[in-house]
């Protein structure tokens, strides 16, 4: 009988955010990536940006994104403190707060606004996310727009053991517990807090591209330098195991999946096969073709 040997991951390196910038007036973000250059270690994610934690004094007038457009892959927001609004052209709105995720997939394309809930504004507070960019595989960059809200209590919870932590799986599998995102191709994306001297073992599908986000505290991943609030580990995509190791109470986000391996083209808010489909993608945008919020 053939004996299935479990690969520990390597380590491609750790990274810190190489840009800095404002994301319209409401979303003050460090990039992880595109701006290391990591496409094909962190495929299918084409983006992270990482906002706050900052501070919001009360205003009238909520902060955020106005009306932009979005083609050929998926935006994921997860939310970690105070609470965002969105709506879109296809006439899909939501709110989402602490522990809740917004997966909305621009796939042929979407026109919406990402702001700061107004209620939630008025009083101000401490605005703490995520957003990544899923891409969608060729075949699927021209599908329909879709949306969901995936609410905290929608989202399976792991214990670690006692004290250990846990496992929060919001896309894909852990210990048989399967996440709430419907995907386009292979992805596990976990929100995981370990707590100071505790470790876990997630094996992944071999092949699948690994990396680890750090929001809070120290880790390291399968013996690697540890790793700091805003820094990234990433691993090779070789070997399936990774034993996180939490130096100090740590919240991450656990990115991976099935690397999609199709040239990318990108242009702004798309991101495309090649620049002859960008080019498409600004004519139906400005066109009209990707349509616009109601009420304006
Ligand atoms: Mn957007």
């Amino acid at each position: 009988m053939a004996t299935q040997t479990i690969v520990a991951k390597g380590i491609v390196g750790l990274f810190q955010p190489r840009s800095t910038h404002m994301v319209g007036d409401g979303f003050p973000v460090r990039n992880l990536f595109p701006s290391n250059e990591l496409d094909r270690e962190v495929s299918p994610f084409l983006m992270l940006d990482y906002a706050g934690p900052q501070y919001f004094a009360p205003t009238d007038h909520p902060r955020g994104v106005g009306e932009h457009p979005h083609r050929g892959f998926e935006t994921v927001t997860i939310v970690y403190e105070g609470i965002l609004a969105h709506r879109d052209s296809t006439g899909n709105a939501g709110v989402i707060g602490p522990g809740d995720v917004q997966w909305m997939t621009a796939a042929s394309g979407i026109v919406h606004e990402e702001l700061h809930e107004k209620e939630w504004a008025k009083n101000g507070g401490t605005l703490h996310a995520i957003q990544l960019w899923v891409n969608l595989p060729a075949a699927s960059k021209m599908s329909a727009p879709g949306y969901q809200t995936i609410l905290n209590v929608d989202i399976p919870v792991v214990l670690l053991g006692v004290g250990a932590g846990r496992l929060r799986v919001i896309a894909g599998s852990y210990q048989g517990q399967s996440g709430p995102a419907r995907t386009f191709s292979p992805v596990e994306l976990y929100d995981l807090a370990l707590t100071a001297g505790q470790s876990t073992t997630v094996t992944f599908p071999e092949g699948h591209n690994a990396s680890f986000f750090v929001l809070q505290g120290r880790a390291s991943v399968n013996g690697s330098q540890a790793a700091g609030e805003a820094e990234l580990i990433v691993c090779h995509r070789h070997g399936s195991q990774v034993t996180i190791a939490a130096q100090e109470d740590s919240r991450l986000l656990v990115m991976a999946g099935a690397p999609i391996e199709e040239p990318i083209a990108r242009y702004g808010p798309f991101v495309m096969n090649s620049k002859a489909e960008l080019v498409q993608a600004v004519n139906d945008y400005q066109a009209g073709k990707m349509g616009h919020l109601a009420g304006r």
